[in-house]
């Protein structure tokens, strides 16, 4: 292992990732507390035991529920310490400032090892880099629950709510316009209406890698507002076409990149363009009344997901929230009366409340009576299913997009002509993955009651009185 290999390649609230310089591998590390830094928070067994928690989760629980081809679930490294410590020093400088709250994990040496999804190895180094797209979708549907208490909940989402609190809080200096319900819908000029409103105000819902490189993402706290000539700049290459070639519009060139990042997301997963018509299911479930997008503009009502689709599958999986926060805080407070009476570790074991995610979890969650019959294991079965929506609430899709005409033509002048023919956008080849599929702590619970009551009030005091 040297660590003049790997390099800084970006990082969440959670974990710090690295890439290779050569290898399409990046290597996935757990983030402390800055105050924890001289003094890990967990031994090297828990870490261990966490990251081994991650891969099964995803592997045994998140694959089964959102489809196994979507799915890379990594294994668990051991890397050596002084590897580790020279890497967290390389990288420090390149690490955005509002992110160093938190310190890499120096201690425990464990990491989670993942194919590189922004470098595909289907990409062939001569030829022009893959384009990827990462969209951190958040929740596409608006609560139905009877236990929901603010009217509000039901008519404006939560995406679009938070966006209120995050500017009133400082975290954003300006509130994006995207709405999830949008994407979710199904409706192509829902779903391109939404991605315009994505790539104006990225946050961290939205970023473009090229040839492995991030190209385009939010600056936190940062004044300057994105420069939309430098995203032109990379994407008109991949977008010139027919007897355009020389002056293809930027609008163009933009309203091509979303239509190929529409289909791809509303496809199968895998191949190329069009393919098989598949099966919509329903309609696209709802309107959030905070969206801009105008309703009239829905011209032949909304044809719903296509159930093979990565938004349909993460969607369903977001949906076994169904009581809401407010209806599951008391299920999770049965649970936890039920551990304080018994506080055996065997309960807590048997209840699988901290692991291990293996098919007996999943069993769990999906055979969960509709009806409650006063039982901890009914609490326990939805607690496990907000769970896991909650972590479909917070994943991240990656769309890796390579220009399909250089995999079949080697002739570079043969594809030119073609392409300058023809009067069609390029064809793309494209892969969908999920990422960042962690399971949600139990006792993350009581937080989230907190949030939510925080969200409402902020929006209901501020939110629904500005333009
Ligand atoms: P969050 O705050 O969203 O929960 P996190 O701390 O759980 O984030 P990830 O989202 O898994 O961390 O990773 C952080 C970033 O690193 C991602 O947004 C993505 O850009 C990049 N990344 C993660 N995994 C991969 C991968 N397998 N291939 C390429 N890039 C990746
Ligand atoms: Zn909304
Ligand atoms: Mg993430
Ligand atoms: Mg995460």
């Amino acid at each position: 292992m040297d660590e003049k290999d790997w390099k800084y390649h970006g990082e969440g609230n959670k974990s710090l990732v690295l890439s290779h310089v050569q290898l399409s591998r990046v290597l996935r590390l757990l983030k402390y507390p800055a105050e924890d830094s001289e003094n890990p928070p967990q031994t090297v067994e828990q870490a261990f035991r966490q990251i081994q928690n991650i891969v099964d989760f995803s592997s045994n629980v998140m694959s089964s529920l959102l489809g196994e081809k979507f799915i890379h679930s990594g294994e668990v490294v051991k890397l050596p310490l002084e590897f580790v410590r020279q890497l967290s020093i390389r990288v420090q400088h390149q690490r955005p400032a509002w992110r160093c709250d938190k310190v890499m994990d120096i201690y425990s040496g464990c990491a989670l090892c993942l194919p590189n999804l922004t470098s595909p190895v289907l990409h062939q180094p001569t030829h022009t880099p893959p384009l990827c797209i990462e969209i951190k979708p958040k929740c596409g549907f608006l609560p139905s629950s009877k236990h929901v208490s603010k009217d509000i909940k039901t008519k404006v989402c939560r995406f679009c709510m938070h966006q209120h609190y995050k500017v009133a809080s400082g975290k954003w200096r300006r509130r994006s316009l995207y709405c999830p319900l949008d994407l979710f819908s199904g409706n192509r000029q829902r779903m391109h209406f939404a991605i315009r409103h994505l790539i104006e105000e990225p946050q961290n819902n939205f970023k473009i890698f090229k040839g492995g490189q991030c190209i385009y993402s939010s600056k936190e706290g940062s004044d300057d507002s994105l420069d939309p000539n430098s995203l032109l700049h990379h994407l008109r290459p991949y977008f010139l076409y027919g007897n355009n070639r020389i002056n293809t519009t930027s609008k163009a060139v933009l309203n091509d990149f979303i239509q190929v990042l529409v289909n791809a997301l509303l496809s199968g997963g895998g191949g190329g363009d069009g393919g098989m018509v598949t099966e919509r299911q329903g309609e696209g479930r709802s309107f959030c009344e905070a969206s801009h997008f105008n309703k009239e503009r829905i011209r032949h009502g909304s044809q719903g997901l296509p159930s093979d689709s990565v938004l349909f599958r993460i969607l369903q999986t977001q949906m076994l929230d169904t009581q809401d926060i407010e209806g599951l805080y008391p299920l999770y407070h049965r649970v936890e009366q039920h551990l304080q009476d018994f506080p055996k570790e065997s309960i807590r074991t048997r209840l699988q409340i901290d692991g291990p995610y293996d098919e007996a979890f999943l069993e769990k969650l999906q055979k969960c009576p509709t009806e409650d019959d006063g039982s901890v294991e009914f609490a326990v079965a939805k607690v496990h299913q907000y769970r896991v929506a909650m972590t479909a609430k917070d994943c991240s899709i990656m769309v890796a997009l390579v220009p399909s005409s250089e995999k079949e033509e080697d002739d570079e002048g043969q594809r030119q002509l073609r392409d300058f023919l023809s009067s069609r956008p390029p064809a793309f080849s494209y892969s969908v993955s999920i990422l960042d599929l962690d399971p949600k702590p139990f006792d993350s619970i009581p937080r989230q009651l907190r949030l939510d009551q925080k969200i409402v009030s902020c929006y209901l005091r501020t939110g629904g009185a500005l333009p």
